[in-house]
């Protein structure tokens, strides 16, 4: 499980003593240094390191780092709040040792997500995996409710050897196609063995529909892990292309039209170790508390989109008819509905029923985007929601009438429009707390900002390399 605890000046209770063996072990692997890993606001992932040897003295006092990366956008720009992106100011990064792994596919490598606290000691208002460990323990508290998550990764494989700044993917063969399998034959091996190595428990992965386009999905674990996790295999993901003269993307649009990038979110909600998904007397098997938290999350989903789809280039992925989800509809299994409820198989469903979030790529920060959705989904539950009528088939066909007795609407189609929802939306706001809220606003306008000018094709470029 997650340690829940926040960081402590001088160390949380036995992680000293711990970090110092950890350090001892993993020197003697063959590894010198420890990559300290968070994402900021823009979506970006960063990162200090430090030597093995410094590991102990990171668990103890953390590690030095400006809170100024809160509002760096994702061309490294820096914007302001009333609070943040000053050249002021220092925080302490304290990795999460429980997460701690030796990186496979880097030799001498070792990576550990972080919490960011004030030279204080306080938790910092800024930090994305302190608010989702917050949901969490407030979820648990004030609803008796446990979550297990997992972000779907989708990417595009490249050849390195293309031209600057140019996508040539590294696989011709057909969408979902024995071809590109054989093709990245070794590269896929060695990702599964890494991750294998690395804890991560693989579901599937596969070869996908865009050029070069593959997905991994990994096993369902609490929030704050699922978010690490997310991190971690990318992290993976490239490393080990890297070793196969392949390079990486995860925007959401590596080209300007076509099939993108998805991050799907994975969510159950569980009360005494029962999943709330299956089981209940509503439809699908549906508890009345999955009903609510899944007509919460519905009901939030234009201002969430500014948070689980935060890129210009996200917007060109959230396009109908693509399976990216862009109607505020929900469904069973159906892959055009930004909610899809997934009953699981007959004889597992007890563990394997879920909500499946599909208008969230990996432009987004995991830890925002799940902390986002569980509190879209507790306002539902607080309200007793209920959903509408279920949609089947493609949103994108139903007549206007149609579409607005049953409450269908487009999300988002603007980061715009998206920052408008969001402004309006005191639930997400408050569940933020105005830092970070007021960080996600401003990297949000300043993004807009970056590509005034830009056509979808330069969109796609700009933000090709950076996720
Ligand atoms: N690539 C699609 C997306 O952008 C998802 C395809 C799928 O359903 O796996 O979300
Ligand atoms: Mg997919």
């Amino acid at each position: 499980m997650t340690i829940l605890a926040d960081p402590l000046p001088g160390g949380r209770p036995g992680d000293v003593g711990r970090a110092r063996a950890l350090s001892g072990e993993l020197s003697a692997r063959g590894v010198h240094g420890i990559v300290l890993a968070y994402v900021d606001t823009a979506g970006v992932g960063r990162i200090k390191t430090v030597p093995v040897t410094a590991l102990a003295s990171a668990a103890a006092w953390g590690v030095g780092m400006s809170p100024v990366f809160d509002t760096f956008l994702a061309n490294d720009d820096i914007v302001t709040t009333d609070v943040l992106g000053s050249p002021d100011g220092d925080l302490r990064l304290y990795p999460a040792l429980d997460r701690l792994v030796a990186l496979t596919a880097q030799p001498g490598w070792a990576w550990a997500p972080v919490d960011r606290v004030t030279q204080d000691g306080e938790r910092h208002p800024g930090c994305s995996r302190t608010f989702l460990r917050r949901i969490v323990a407030d979820a648990s508290r004030a609803h008796g409710l446990a979550f297990k998550a997992a972000v779907e990764i989708e990417w595009a494989v490249g050849l390195d050897s293309a031209p600057a700044g140019e996508f040539v993917p590294a696989a011709t063969g057909p969408a979902y196609g024995a071809i590109r399998q054989v093709e990245l034959s070794e590269y896929l091996a060695e990702l599964l063995a890494a991750c294998a190595a690395q804890n991560v428990d693989v579901d599937q992965v596969h070869p996908e529909y865009a050029p070069g386009q593959f997905e991994i999905s990994v096993g369902a674990v609490d929030p704050v892990a699922a978010a690490d996790r997310s991190v971690l295999v990318r992290q993976t993901i490239r490393a080990v292309a890297r070793r196969h003269g392949l390079r990486v993307s995860f925007s959401p649009a590596v080209a300007a039209r076509g099939v993108g990038n998805g991050g799907h979110v994975h969510l159950s909600a569980w009360r005494d170790g029962v999943n709330l998904h299956t089981g209940g007397d509503r439809r699908y098997g549906m508890t009345a508390d999955a009903e609510a938290f899944t007509a919460g999350v519905l009901a939030h989903l234009p201002a969430l989109t500014a948070v689980t789809a935060p890129s210009p280039a996200s917007r060109l992925r959230l396009r109908p008819s693509q399976w990216a989800g862009v109607f505020t509809a929900w469904g069973l299994e159906t892959r055009e509905c930004a909610l899809r409820l997934v009953r699981g198989t007959a004889g597992r469903r007890a563990e394997q029923a879920n909500l499946e979030v599909k208008p969230v790529d990996l432009a987004a920060n995991p830890y925002l985007a799940l902390g986002c959705v569980i509190a879209a989904g507790l306002d539902g539950l607080a309200a007793g929601a209920t959903l509408p009528e279920e949609t089947t088939g493609d949103p994108a066909r139903l007549g206007a009438e149609e579409a607005a007795r049953r409450g269908v609407r487009r999300l988002p189609a603007s980061l715009d429009e998206a920052v408008a929802a969001f402004r309006a939306d005191a639930v997400l706001r408050g569940a933020l707390g105005p830092v970070l809220a007021d960080a996600v606003t401003a990297v949000r306008e300043g993004e807009i900002r970056a590509v005034d000018g830009l056509d979808d094709a330069g969109i796609a470029a700009a933000y090709r390399w950076v996720y």
